[in-house]
């Protein structure tokens, strides 16, 4: 489980940016929840806290029974997924894949190979192990990156907006893949997205964010027939 206690985050030199506002949320073991929110609410920063990539001003960050306030992003066994999937130019699919797993595992050479081609595999990419991403399609690299964040095995995946440069079609299909990865290995997965499809199919809960204030979680269903407040009813379109 994630749970966040009175998280907040401020930036700038005075402190008077408050990019994530007193939030409180519990997240159980093996669930999707998509995180939506207007330009600025808090939803990267809010990830960021959770994968130790930024700390926060206040409150306190438990992942499983840890309280991991001071652990650093490796020691949190999460896997990120970013918009821009950031893959490694001059590094092979495979040494793209592997190399999470050669820096921070105790698995031999021969085990890690399996485990990448299994991987690679699974989300489609096996016969492109020896190919650059410069030589792939945006959808290939997302499934690169995907498959990168997957063949670590992780407890927790944190995918912020990661299908947002691909065409209709190709999102469709990976919507639809991430969710049975997600099914099949029962990775608890925080999900940010600005597409409400994908708020309103993807996720068990959603969290609706306004100015870093965490302004409802429910399912998705809940939040659009019994919106919390305006703001939710609005952003998310609920009939009126
Ligand atoms: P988007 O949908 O555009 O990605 P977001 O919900 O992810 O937006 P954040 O990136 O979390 O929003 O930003 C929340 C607020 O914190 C914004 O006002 C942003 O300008 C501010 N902010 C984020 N990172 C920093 C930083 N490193 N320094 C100063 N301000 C920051
Ligand atoms: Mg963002």
């Amino acid at each position: 489980s994630i749970t966040l206690d009175s998280v907040t985050k401020r930036f700038g030199d005075d402190e008077s940016i408050v990019a994530v506002d007193d939030v409180s949320l519990d997240i159980e073991d093996g669930e999707f929840v998509v995180f939506v929110g207007p330009s600025g609410s808090g939803k990267s920063t809010l990830m960021r806290i959770v994968a130790g990539l930024e700390t926060q001003t206040e409150g306190d960050v438990h992942i499983g029974d840890s309280l991991v306030n001071e652990l650093g992003p490796r020691a949190r066994d999460i896997a990120m997924v970013f918009q821009n999937y950031a893959l490694y130019p001059n590094m092979t699919v495979e040494e793209n894949m592997s190399f999470g797993l050669k820096m921070s595992t105790s698995m031999s050479e021969a085990e890690i190979e399996e485990q990448v081609t299994s991987t690679a595999e699974m989300m489609d990419i096996g016969e492109l192990l020896d190919n650059t991403p410069g030589e792939l399609s945006g959808g290939q690299q997302q499934r690169v990156a995907l498959g990168r964040a997957i063949v670590r095995d992780p407890n927790v995946f944190l995918m912020d907006e990661p299908l947002s440069n691909l065409d209709a079609k190709l999102r469709t299909t990976m919507r639809t893949e991430i969710n049975r990865l997600q099914n099949d290995l029962g990775v608890t997965t925080l999900y940010v997205t600005h597409d409400q499809t994908e708020a309103m199919t993807m996720g068990d809960r959603l969290v609706v964010l306004d100015q870093g204030e965490l302004q409802q979680i429910g399912t998705p269903l809940e939040c659009f027939y019994r919106p919390a407040n305006r703001f939710v009813a609005g952003f998310i379109g609920s009939p009126s």
